[in-house]
């Protein structure tokens, strides 16, 4: 069983849920992937002092167009290209990569290849502590994952209205 860290919070608001639906529909039957790019805030957990709260919250969404199957692990295969995407993102709009975005045909959870990949990226100091985000495309549910301090962890996600 992998850790749940309710710590750390990957917060969507509906326009970019929306977004992420729209991508894994367009990709049917393969999966779909994306860059989900915003910031990361550490906030003192109310109550309790040194304790942070790490809150991703997701500002942009970009869906990549693929005819591959599994276009998540080809990207992940292209630092080069990811690196630039970020830095195009930092550079235009001031948001930074914070999680990568695929969906299963069936099912939320990461699979053996997904592990391998969130390890893989963990190499490199830019894609370090990304959330790699998850959504089954028969009901559009999501779960996140991360690859922290050598461990694969659950994190959890936070699901709000626009402007909240
Ligand atoms: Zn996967």
């Amino acid at each position: 069983m992998m850790r749940f860290e309710k710590d750390i919070v990957l917060v969507i608001n509906n326009d970019i849920y929306q977004e992420l639906k729209e991508c894994v529909k367009k990709a049917r039957p393969n999966e779909a992937c994306g860059l989900i790019f915003g910031m990361i805030n550490q906030i003192e957990n109310p109550g309790k002092s040194e304790d942070y709260l790490y809150q991703y919250s997701a500002k942009k969404f970009e869906c990549i167009e693929s005819d591959r199957k599994s276009p998540v692990a080809f990207l992940i295969n292209e630092e080069e290209k990811l690196d630039n995407m970020c830095k195009t993102a930092k550079f235009e709009h001031d948001l930074n990569l914070i999680s990568i975005f695929h969906s299963h045909p069936a099912g939320n959870h990461p699979s053996s290849t997904d592990l391998k990949n969130m390890e893989h990226l963990d190499f490199f100091k830019s894609f370090r502590r990304l959330i790699w985000s998850i959504m089954d495309a028969r009901k559009n549910k999501m779960k996140a994952f991360m690859y922290l301090n050598r461990e694969f962890i659950q994190v959890d996600i936070t699901f709000i209205l626009n402007g909240e």
